[in-house]
């Protein structure tokens, strides 16, 4: 039966489960756009024309079925030091690229789609999420994301769109979640889960430490309540999947540590990359961090509000070099770090360095900083 010689396919080339299901349109993800234009305008016209792809027929005309896979990321232990600082899907190599691995996954079972006579249609993007529900790998929760039964939700879901016609599963999949679990919501502490399956990504820390100033239509900036809850991460969050209790054992496992991520934690802390030169950035902090973040100044700035966030005194050396930084960005949000800092010596360096600032955004941000220092 083909659909067990895929699966047969997918499992042994490292996916950890399989689903199909039809390629009908996704009329919840419509809607869910609609109701929430103000948060999701970004994506929705943007790089990955979400509204558009609500239809698996944009992604491929001749669509009839989709094949959802699922991979799970958390098969070795985490660092600790990144702990608070990088999500674990940023930290987990699911890097697309042909050479890579995860990327040779998706090239392999694409192929081996090919030869069994189907077309495969991949992009922008898919639906993974709801694809995932519709084909009964996975189960949302309440926190938006998909728990893959037995496994969580720290796993990457990748759905292709196919010409063949596969036996789809189509469970309907409950929740994930019982009536009185409210962990996730609480656990976040911008209030960007603000009702159960509904989280607005603007108040997002996983959001603002990638999109802000980085992806087309989203906002220039970010806010100032959330850099303040924003806390120690630089890229992506965890919060509401680590306090969900169907990860709770998933956290607890003894696993063997990622020997790769070891060597490379302390080569991520905020006090590295914050004033870290091009050289840095391309050859040891962009190849690893797997994702959204094109140029460097958007995890100096996220490097930023984490030293300010952290209160420490002692990083006010570096935050001094960063208001010197050529990017404009970077010295907003040393300033800000500075001001939240506070203490004399901050205060005089925001002096001075507003002194030599052209009028403008960045001399806005010093002269605020300065009030709070
Ligand atoms: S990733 Fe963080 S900020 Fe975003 S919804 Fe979850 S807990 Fe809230
Ligand atoms: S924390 Fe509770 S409510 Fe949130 S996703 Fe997990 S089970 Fe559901």
């Amino acid at each position: 039966m083909l659909e067990q010689e895929i699966r047969e396919y997918a499992l042994d080339i490292g996916f950890d489960d399989i689903g199909y299901t039809t390629a009908e349109p996704f009329p919840q993800l419509t809607e869910a756009l609609d109701e929430r234009r103000n948060g999701y305008s970004w994506v929705s016209e943007g790089l990955l024309q979400i509204a558009s792809v609500a239809d698996p027929r944009y992604v491929l005309p001749s669509a009839k079925s989709i094949v959802v896979l699922v991979y799970d990321y958390y098969k070795q232990a985490y660092p600790a030091q990144l702990e608070g600082c990088i999500g674990k899907a940023y930290q987990s190599r699911l890097y697309p690229g042909k050479k890579r691995l995860f990327g040779s996954r998706l090239r392999l079972i694409r192929e081996f789609l090919q030869e069994k006579g189907m077309e495969v249609g991949v992009r922008p993007a898919m639906p993974e999420r709801q694809a995932a529900v519709r084909a009964g790998v996975g189960e949302f929760g309440c926190n938006t994301f998909v728990y893959s039964p037995g496994r969580g939700s720290y796993i990457a879901i990748a759905s292709l769109a196919v010409s063949g016609e596969l036996e789809p599963q189509n469970k309907i999949a409950a929740s994930a979640c019982s009536d009185n679990c409210n962990k996730c919501i609480e656990a976040c502490p911008t209030g960007a889960l603000y009702a159960p399956f509904k989280m607005d990504p603007l108040r997002c820390i996983a959001f603002n430490t990638y999109a802000p100033g980085n992806f087309p239509g989203t906002p220039d900036d970010i806010p100032v309540d959330i850099r303040e809850k924003m806390g120690t991460w630089i890229y992506g969050c965890d919060l509401c999947q680590d306090a969900c209790p169907h990860n709770s054992k998933r956290l607890k496992q003894k696993l063997v540590p990622d020997a790769f991520l070891e060597e490379m934690a302390p080569k991520l802390a905020p006090q590295k990359l914050l004033n870290m030169s091009d050289l840095y950035y391309h050859s040891i902090v962009q190849p690893i961090l797997y994702g959204y973040m094109w140029e460097k100044k958007f995890l100096q700035r996220n490097s930023a509000i984490a030293l300010g966030n952290t209160g420490d005194p002692d990083t006010v050396e570096l935050l001094a070099t960063a208001l010197e930084d050529p990017q404009e960005m970077v010295r907003a949000y040393a300033a800000w770090a500075l001001g939240r800092i506070g203490g004399k010596k901050g205060k005089a360096l925001l002096e001075k360095a507003l002194a030599r600032e052209e009028p403008g955004k960045t001399s806005e941000e010093m002269k605020a900083a300065l009030t709070q220092a």
